[in-house]
């Protein structure tokens, strides 16, 4: 009998802030998300043969995502959190791509390189009054 990998770990909820930028307009900002920490059991629970042994050996500390989207602080929308950031090794937190480097995979990802025109800062009602006159 093998065991399910869940039988080597106790789990704990966490939340963790996380700076994601909307792929619409482009914001970054900070997130609260919810994220399970899965920390390797001290030792084999108990049933675990040879194999079990040899896949606990290699296993590691993670953590895994488990909001799927947020909804964007600046214009409302709600977006998916990249999805190369949904499992982290604990022992690898300080290694996740910067910003810079996500935004871009997300803009090449949705294909969508203008921001959507809702997505500007309102504008002060002078500058919005229909233009009359002008057909
Ligand atoms: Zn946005």
């Amino acid at each position: 009998m093998s065991l399910d990998e869940r039988d080597f770990f106790t789990d704990r909820q966490e939340m963790r802030t996380g700076k994601y930028p909307c792929p619409r307009c482009r914001r970054s900002n900070d997130y609260s998300v919810r994220w399970v920490r899965r920390v390797k059991k001290d030792r084999l629970p108990p049933g675990a043969d040879e194999g079990d042994r040899a896949r606990f050996a290699k296993l590691k500390d993670y953590l895994l995502r488990l909001d799927e989207d947020v909804v964007c602080k600046a214009c409302g929308k709600k977006f998916d959190i990249p999805s190369q950031q949904s499992l982290v090794f604990v022992d690898q937190l300080s290694g996740l791509p910067n910003d810079d480097e996500l935004e871009a995979e997300i803009r090449a990802a949705s294909g969508d390189t203008e921001p959507e025109p809702e997505a500007k800062p309102a504008l002060p009602a002078r500058f919005t009054r229909k233009p009359t006159g002008w057909k």
